[in-house]
């Protein structure tokens, strides 16, 4: 299992690449905006994630402020990301308990964070990871778990035992970034219905496990 090559290799191909909106709200180095932005993230495309949340916090960039939105006007802000209705409603909520709960102040925690209601596993993990910059879990989405199943580095059924197997074999170094290169290398080349073999970079390290289909 050849886990470094591939991590060194996907850092050289993603050069030309920007970072994707979540990674780069690490460098705001504020773990409300980065939960935010998560939340809008949820099953639409980064560049939805990028204008949505440009849009709220230009308006509303704290639970107070968020809180003080009216619903529709939330609502339209956030149009584009899709579900709109529903994550305002998680937005509401969880700026809610932010403020009530944690005194404004989003929990580092990744218990505390996802026992607010609207925070998932993933949501928590990114939050800790980009927004507070502790890298000691593996934010793990589709990407990072069909890659590293494809890759044969773990032999899972779901993101959750895909992270824990992933701990164990990445190097903790490696931690912070492996997201933000599975995803980005998961979007242009190993895309989940029919990868890019033919131009893969890492095709040399990998086995192609459960790849019934590619181009
Ligand atoms: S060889 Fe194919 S399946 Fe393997 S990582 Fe590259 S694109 Fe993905």
């Amino acid at each position: 299992m050849k886990v470094i090559p591939v991590i060194e290799t996907l850092k050289e191909w993603s050069k030309d690449y920007g970072h994707p909106t979540l990674r780069r709200s690490s460098l705001e180095k504020d773990p409300f905006k980065t939960l935010i932005s998560c939340l809008l993230s949820l099953r639409t495309q980064d560049r939805n994630t990028e204008k949505t949340s440009k849009a709220l916090f230009s308006v509303a960039s704290t639970p107070e402020e968020i809180l003080e939105l009216p619903q529709e006007k939330l609502e339209k802000l956030i149009f584009s990301s899709g579900y709109y209705k529903n994550k305002a409603k998680t937005i509401k909520h969880v700026s809610k308990v932010i403020l009530e709960e944690y005194n404004g102040k989003v929990p580092s925690e990744l218990d505390e964070l996802m026992s607010i209601k609207g925070i998932g596993r993933k949501t928590a993990t990114i939050t800790r990871v980009f927004g507070f910059g502790i890298a000691d879990c593996i934010p793990t989405d589709i990407h990072v778990f069909v890659i590293a199943n494809r890759l044969g580095w773990v032999n899972t059924k779901t993101p959750e035992k895909t992270e824990e197997e992933l701990m164990r074999i990445v190097p903790k170094e490696y931690w912070f970034e492996i997201n933000t290169l599975f995803v980005l290398y998961g979007k242009e080349i190993c895309q989940t219905n029919s990868p890019f073999c033919s131009k893969c970079v890492i095709n040399k390290y990998c086995p192609r496990i459960g790849v019934k289909r590619s181009r």
